[in-house]
């Protein structure tokens, strides 16, 4: 579904992708973890045309989108919930789901109904402001809004990121039943060990590489990766 190889991306002189390559399948949910400047947020943003790849490249769909601009690839059906959420505060609920509509360009939009389904707390608070949603009700709509323009693969960063463990429960949950219905997703995880429990396969990323990729629960257990990687979390 989404194939991404040997890319590689800088800023400037300073290289931040070295030859990535990863792929999910339809229907997956992986994880990208890894450290803090690993750069899991520089590869979701060139795999969605924000950033250009220096080299490598990326297929969805077994199409060749690599250089497409953004909003060419979110009409395709490649959609990022970007960390921070970037809720328009003024506007309510529902008026934030009907603005993820305009994304999905020709396709068939995604049934609201089913958003508001997936988390009824968005259907009690349609008409209310998004900036006075508590911060998993944002990332709840950030989610709902994404989905709105019925992506074929949805590309997450951080989606527990300032959460309860609760709260962060019930999103992992929320895409879990995304999965079941067929959606593709890639999670970018600060919390290694939410992101091993929830996926089948992870990959762990350090400066700007894919260092070990396997089975989730393998890696959970893998003792160099509970060393470096699930010590705290
Ligand atoms: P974090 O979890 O802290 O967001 P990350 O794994 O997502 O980390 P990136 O944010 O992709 O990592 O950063 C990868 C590298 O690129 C880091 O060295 C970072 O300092 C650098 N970097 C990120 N954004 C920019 C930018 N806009 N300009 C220059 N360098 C950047």
């Amino acid at each position: 579904m989404l194939e991404i190889t040997n890319l590689e991306m800088s800023y400037g002189g300073i290289s931040a992708l070295n030859g990535v390559s990863l792929a999910v399948a339809a229907g997956e949910m992986i994880a990208l973890v890894g450290p803090n400047g690993a750069g899991k947020t520089s590869l979701l943003n060139t795999v969605c045309g924000f950033y250009r790849a220096r080299r490598g490249g990326v297929r969805l769909e077994g199409a060749d989108i690599t250089g497409w601009p953004a909003h060419r690839i979110a009409r395709a059906g490649l959609i990022q919930v970007p960390e921070g959420r970037q809720m328009l505060g003024p506007m309510t609920v529902a008026e934030n789901l009907d603005l993820g509509r305009h994304a999905c360009g020709t396709r068939t939009p995604f049934p609201r109904d089913r958003v508001l389904e997936l988390f009824p707390i968005l259907a009690e608070r349609r008409d209310q402001l998004a900036g006075s949603l508590s911060g998993g009700q944002q990332q709840m709509l950030a989610i709902g809004r994404a989905m709105m323009a019925n992506p074929r693969v949805l590309l997450l960063d951080e989606p527990s990121l300032g959460l309860a463990p609760m709260v962060a429960t019930e999103v992992f949950r929320a895409l879990g039943n995304l999965t079941r219905d067929g959606l593709t997703i890639l999670i970018v995880e600060q919390n290694a060990r939410r992101a091993f429990a929830a996926t089948s396969t992870a990959h762990v990323m350090e400066k700007g590489t894919i260092v070990h990729s396997g089975h989730s629960a393998d890696l959970a257990k893998d003792p160099i990766i509970v060393a470096h990687y699930l010590g705290t979390s």
